[in-house]
């Protein structure tokens, strides 16, 4: 099958958070097993300058924005490592900024006209190409209005009427709400302005858009599945999600073994180990971490890690609260490293500020550092209010890493609580909670820590979670067999 990806962000072009690592990682997933995947991306200025060789392909395009026409640039590059196609849309002034989506906490005001251009950029693309795409693959509300102008402005025209469409959500809280005069930019009739199709609560939605319109709708864990179909974390479009109940799927995400694996990871120079190797392994990078972040070297104290976006979303208000408590009498060491709300910058600042001893935070984004985080910490934190799936846990099973999650969404379906009964299985991975508060998840830690002073159940936890494999060779094949559905799918609604 020939499947065209179109997403905003892909590693190593760019990334912001999980659906960078997902778009870079689900087509070499998809290509290993014999299909043939192309990613198509905006040309932001991130992408410009990762250091991927960029060729220009001499096509240029105009795409019609309201009553204006805006050129376009096609580039060509490819994903490392495989024959991946990744073609790149050049516009300058809607991509060459200094991030992708807006700045200093405020998005970009002209964030439907970047995005409506971008959805018709890929439509000309999908013409000027010599490929026949089966099924057009959007990601997250960016790409929202990909399925719509195809059952549509698109509908009667070939190439574009064979294309069936998947719309995979990664997180719906990130909708793409505009007023409701950004309607004419699309192009589209105002008959789809209705609260079944496009409007909400008055405004331009194009998640909803997205949803209502694709052949298939699908996100990135079971448990999230079924958490967006009612409130809270349905985030107002319970309706249209429970309309379309029958096409909506959950796969689970995979993580990418050839960035993220302890024994070949490039950041880690010579101290990689592997599941043999973990109990001095750890010893060396955690001590490697210690220093880095000016922590005082001790194997025996503890050491909690958290990366992410410093964002409501990730329970840093809980993060915040906890470490207020601990760094007063727990023996433990924090790592943060995360950038986000500027509350969080400051609390977590200070808190680094007032206690070196035992806390380090970095508000930068630093893949490398990431990596060795993964790799020297004891335990890593994501007590989140949702999570579609998390990617984080993954990598630190695969680390030895013991994750302590809050049981919603993806960190549900993955991580295992130990209890005397899992423990007994060889099946604990990592330790859950269930209420999002402060109490629980300290109460959380301290069981968490009190198992680490066990150095047998310890090493049991960590083996038993390094020996999972949550690559993709888990859920690239449920992505196959949801990319036929939705093509007949698609073949019904066209006979119909
Ligand atoms: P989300 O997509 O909601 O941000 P995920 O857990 O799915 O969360 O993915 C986050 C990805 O972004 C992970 O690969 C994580 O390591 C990375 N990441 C987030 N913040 C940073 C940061 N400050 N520095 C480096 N990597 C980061």
């Amino acid at each position: 099958m020939n499947i065209l990806f179109a997403t905003t962000e892909a590693v190593p072009f760019c990334k912001t958070g999980g659906l960078g690592d997902v778009c870079g990682s689900l087509p070499k997933a998809l290509a290993g097993l014999g299909q043939s995947p192309t990613i198509i991306m905006p040309a932001f200025r991130q992408a410009i300058e990762s250091g991927c060789p960029l060729e220009t392909t001499g096509t240029t395009f105009e795409i019609p924005i309201g009553q204006k026409q805006v050129v376009g640039q096609l580039l060509r590059s490819q994903l490392p490592d495989s024959d991946v196609p990744v073609y790149l849309i050049e516009q300058a002034d809607y991509f060459d900024r200094a991030q992708l989506y807006g700045e200093n906490g405020d998005d970009y005001q002209d964030n439907c006209e970047r995005f409506v251009f971008f959805c018709r950029s890929v439509l000309a693309v999908i013409e000027s190409l010599d490929l026949q795409f089966d099924v057009l693959h959007c990601h997250d509300w960016c790409t929202a209005l990909l399925p719509a102008y195809l059952q549509t402005l698109y509908s009667d025209r070939a190439p574009w009427n064979r294309l069936a469409s998947l719309y995979t959500i990664h997180n719906l809280a990130y909708q793409g709400n505009f007023w409701h005069w950004d309607m004419a930019l699309t192009g589209m009739d105002w008959k789809y302005f209705n609260w079944r199709q496009m409007e909400f609560y008055g405004n331009l939605n194009f998640m909803k858009t997205g949803i209502a319109f694709a052949d298939t709708v699908s996100t990135v864990s079971p448990t999230y599945a079924q958490e967006i179909m009612r409130p809270p974390l349905s985030c107002g479009l319970e309706g249209t999600l429970q309309h379309r109940r029958e096409d909506l799927f959950g796969i689970l995400n995979g993580a990418d073994y050839d960035e993220w694996n302890p024994s070949t990871d490039r950041y880690l120079g010579a101290d990689i180990y592997d599941v043999a190797s973990v109990e001095t392994g750890k010893l060396v990078c955690k001590a490697r971490l210690q220093r880095e972040m000016g922590l005082h070297e001790d194997p025996d104290v503890p050491l909690l890690a958290v990366v992410g976006r410093l964002a409501d979303q990730k329970g840093f208000d809980l993060i915040a609260r906890v470490m207020q408590k601990w760094v007063e009498r727990e023996g433990a060491q924090w790592v943060i490293l995360g950038t986000g709300d500027a509350k969080y910058h400051q609390v977590l600042g200070q808190l680094a500020a007032e206690n070196p001893q035992k806390v380090a935070v970095r508000l930068e984004f630093s893949n490398e550092l990431a990596h060795r985080i993964e790799a020297g910490a004891d335990m890593f934190l994501m007590p989140s209010q949702y999570e579609p799936c998390g990617l984080n846990q993954l990598y630190s099973l695969k680390y030895g890493t013991i994750p302590v999650v809050r049981a919603t969404g993806g960190l549900a379906d993955t991580v295992v609580d130990s209890n005397p009964q899992s423990l007994a299985k060889g099946k604990a991975t990592g330790f859950c909670f269930a209420e999002y508060t402060s109490l629980a998840l300290s109460d959380t830690l301290q069981r968490a820590c009190a198992f680490f002073a066990d150095k047998t159940i310890w090493r049991q936890l960590i083996k038993t979670g390094m020996k999972q494999d949550w690559s993709w060779s888990r859920s690239a094949g449920k992505y196959i067999e949801l990319y036929e559905q939705t093509r007949a799918r698609h073949r019904q609604e066209v006979l119909n």
